[in-house]
């Protein structure tokens, strides 16, 4: 294994790499020359901002959150509403970006991990779009937990593999994606969800999601005359965080703060805190911050939402966190549940349980600025997918069981 270095491409400072079996390098290679011819091509990004246009609906809003600044008494919080997207989250901006490159490849079919089941219907959803085959690997456990996704994914056309392997989640899903791809690389395209994995992928997913943040930029300045004090964002594999960092990353006055899950508390062997509490180490075809044990053995995971329930982060996210660009902290299930139910009764916004995360910084945050200082928060997804979930934490009825919903 070649150890890393901060001139070899694919490299954000001593994290990334592409640490894949040979089989699989030929494929990369193919993917980096694609992207690169891509990243020139203005006709390209025209198609691409026609389909963000008319199809997701950008762009997002950036929304004065008069309700929650009153509430938390304290900075004016600005959302950048992600949720508002079509499929209701930021992880259709990295898949219609994917799906375009894939077909300029010439691919039939494209593949994808899945956790919660977010980025595998964002790609059912592009893939249905563009009539290209599609193939979703997602853990047994997931499967189980998260039915109503994998319905829309059958609906949009999708075939939906269930993963028996090791903990049945995310990380297993990622293992059978790679397998899949490397018996077959001709026809198949593998979309990758988060910031995450071998290069070129993590700049690739990054490029797609800047959009968040070159728009956020032009609303603010054009809401307020100025930049915010505070951009805030959750961190699973990185992406919503660094698609509204990046246009940021060379201004020193706005501060950004990452949002780990922090669980049932960072005392217990239960929460996805992989940045405060991993070390840096070899996963999915990078070396990243990765939560391990002493042994060295990836440790199972826990957050009450299930993007952030990843024992990784993304090379560049680990970069900026070395380099002390973006300071990270954590909120556990129970501040996030807080800051659902704040945002649900202060604005009408039923944000995703992952986004709550975010949120619940913010609450921490926002009472010790003053009311001439400016938050962003990355409204990363709409919580409809979590209403069951959370309606069960709180032994709240709703006289739906999840199964009778499907009888
Ligand atoms: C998947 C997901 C996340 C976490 O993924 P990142 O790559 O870290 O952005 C956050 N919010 C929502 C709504 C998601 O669906």
């Amino acid at each position: 294994m070649k150890t890393a270095s901060e001139n070899q491409p694919g490299y954000f400072g001593e994290f990334g790499g592409q640490y894949v079996p040979d089989l699989l390098k030929p494929v990369l290679q193919e993917l980096e020359q694609a992207y690169s011819s891509i990243s020139k091509d203005a006709a390209f990004f025209q198609e691409l901002r026609a389909y963000l246009t008319d199809y997701v609906g950008r762009p997002s809003p950036l929304y004065f959150a008069r309700g929650l600044s009153a509430k938390l008494g304290g900075a004016k919080i600005y959302l950048k509403r992600e949720d508002l997207n079509h499929t209701g989250a930021h992880k259709i901006n990295n898949a219609i970006g994917q799906i375009l490159l894939a077909r300029k490849m010439g691919k039939k079919r494209v593949i994808a991990e899945t956790g919660a089941g977010q980025h595998g219907v964002a790609t059912a959803t592009a893939a249905a779009m563009f009539n290209m085959g599609c193939t979703i690997f997602m853990g047994a456990a997931d499967i189980q937990r998260q039915m109503l996704n994998v319905f829309r994914m059958r609906m949009l056309g999708a075939e939906v593999v269930s993963v028996d392997q090791g903990t049945r989640t995310l990380t297993d899903a990622v293992d059978a994606a790679l397998n899949f791809w490397v018996k077959n690389m001709v026809d198949t395209y593998y979309l990758i969800g988060s910031a995450v994995g071998p290069h070129p992928f993590p700049a690739i997913v990054c490029d797609f999601q800047a959009i968040i943040g070159h728009e956020a930029r032009y609303q603010i300045l054009e809401k307020t005359g100025r930049l915010p004090e505070y951009i805030v964002a959750c961190v699973g594999g990185g992406s919503n965080a660094l698609g509204i960092f990046t246009s940021f990353l060379g201004d020193a006055t706005v501060q950004l703060i990452g949002v780990e899950a922090g669980g049932a508390g960072l005392e217990t062997d239960r929460h996805a805190a992989t940045l405060t509490l991993g070390k840096p180490a070899v996963l999915h075809g990078s070396r990243t911050y990765v939560l391990q044990d002493e042994q060295g053995e990836v440790i199972p995971v826990h957050s009450i939402s299930a993007g952030l329930d990843y024992p990784s982060v993304g090379p560049e996210i680990s970069a900026l966190k070395d380099a002390g660009r973006v300071k990270f902290v954590v909120a556990t299930d129970a501040e996030a549940l807080e800051a659902f139910q704040l945002l649900c009764k202060t604005e009408g916004i039923i944000p995703a349980l992952e986004t709550a995360h975010a949120l619940a910084e913010v609450t921490k945050l926002a009472p010790q600025l003053s009311t001439q200082d400016l938050i962003i928060v990355n409204l990363s997804g709409r919580g409809d997918k979590d209403v069951d979930q959370v309606a069960e934490t709180l032994g709240v009825k709703l006289g739906l069981s999840p199964a009778g919903r499907f009888a």
